[in-house]
C-alpha cells in the first residue's frame, strides 16, 4: 500500500514550491501560483513562454525560482510539449537536436545523467512528474495528461534509465499537481484507450454519470503503471493536490483556457557527494 505523500511547501515570499523528501545529490521543484511576478491571469509564478505572457516576467519568475533552487543562471532545458510517449536524453552525443535545424525538440519527458543542467516541464492539469536515481546519479522529468498516461510514458521513462543501468529499487518518482478525480470527467472514447492497454482500468475510471462520463484518476494510472515496472510503493511521493481544486495552483479547465503553467525543474547537483 502506497505510504502518505512525504511532501513540502516552501514559501519565501517571492517564489514558492513542493519538494519531497528525497535523498541528496538533486534539486528539485513544483512550482505553482504563489509569490512570482506575473499578471492576472498568468499571476503569479508562470514559468511558461508560450500562453500569452510578458516574456520579460516569465524570465523573472524563471530567474527567483531558478534563485531559491540554486540553480545555475540561464535556460532550463525544455521541450515543446506534444502528449506523446517521447523522451530526449540531454548531453553530448544525445538526441537533443536531432529534430530540426531550429532545434524545436516534440516529446514530453526529458532525461540526463549529466550534473549542473535543470531539465524542466510544464502543466497546467497535466501531470507533472519527476524521477531520480540517487545511485545511478540519474534524472527525469516527464509532463503527462491522459494521452501520455494511457501511452505509458511514466512507465517508459523506468524503462529508459533500466536501458541505462539503474536498478528499478533505487529510482524515486514523484507525482506532482495535476487534475484529481473529483474534476476529471472523460468520455467513453479516453475510457477505451485505457481499457486497451491497462489491465487496471476499471480501477482508475469512477462510476457512470448521468451523462455517461466516468472520471479519470491520472495519479492512480502513474502509480499502478510504475509499480508494474518495478518502482516500490514507497519510492513513489504523490502531493495528492488537484489543480482545479487548489488556488494555489494553475488549472487549464478552471481557469477557462487562459492562465499560467507551473513547473516541475530538477537538477543533479555538481558536488561529489559520495
Ligand atoms: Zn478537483
Amino acid at each position: 500500500m502506497a505510504k502518505p505523500a512525504r511532501w513540502e511547501l516552501i514559501d519565501d515570499g517571492t517564489t514558492a514550491y513542493y519538494r519531497f523528501n528525497w535523498p541528496t545529490g538533486a534539486v528539485h521543484a513544483f512550482s505553482g501560483r504563489l509569490g512570482g511576478f506575473s499578471d492576472p491571469p498568468y499571476d503569479g509564478l508562470n514559468v511558461a513562454l508560450h500562453v500569452g505572457d510578458d516574456a520579460g516576467r516569465v524570465r523573472q519568475n524563471r530567474q527567483a525560482l531558478s534563485r531559491t533552487l540554486g540553480l545555475p543562471a540561464g535556460d532550463w532545458a525544455c521541450v515543446n510539449q506534444v502528449h506523446s510517449d517521447r523522451i530526449v536524453w540531454v548531453g553530448p552525443g544525445e538526441d537533443m537536436d536531432e529534430d530540426s535545424p531550429t532545434g524545436v525538440i516534440h516529446a514530453d519527458g526529458l532525461a540526463t545523467d549529466l550534473a549542473g543542467v535543470p531539465l524542466a516541464v510544464f502543466g497546467a492539469d497535466c501531470g507533472l512528474l519527476l524521477y531520480y536515481d540517487p545511485q545511478a546519479r540519474r534524472i527525469g522529468a516527464v509532463h503527462a495528461g491522459w494521452r501520455g498516461t494511457a501511452a505509458g510514458l511514466p512507465q517508459k521513462m523506468v524503462e529508459a534509465f533500466i536501458a541505462r543501468g539503474s536498478r528499478p529499487g533505487d529510482i524515486r518518482v514523484a507525482l506532482g499537481p495535476q487534475i484529481g478525480p473529483c474534476c476529471y470527467p472523460v468520455g467513453e472514447d479516453v475510457a477505451a484507450v485505457f481499457r486497451q492497454r491497462w489491465p487496471f482500468a476499471e480501477a482508475v475510471l469512477g462510476p457512470s454519470s448521468a451523462e455517461g462520463k466516468r472520471t479519470l484518476n491520472l495519479a492512480l494510472a502513474q502509480r499502478l503503471q510504475l509499480e508494474m515496472a518495478g518502482i516500490a510503493g514507497e519510492h513513489i511521493g504523490e502531493l495528492g493536490l488537484c489543480t482545479s481544486c487548489t488556488e494555489a495552483l494553475f488549472s487549464y479547465r478552471r481557469d477557462g483556457g487562459r492562465t499560467g503553467r507551473q513547473a516541475a525543474v530538477i537538477m543533479l547537483k555538481i558536488e561529489a557527494h559520495r
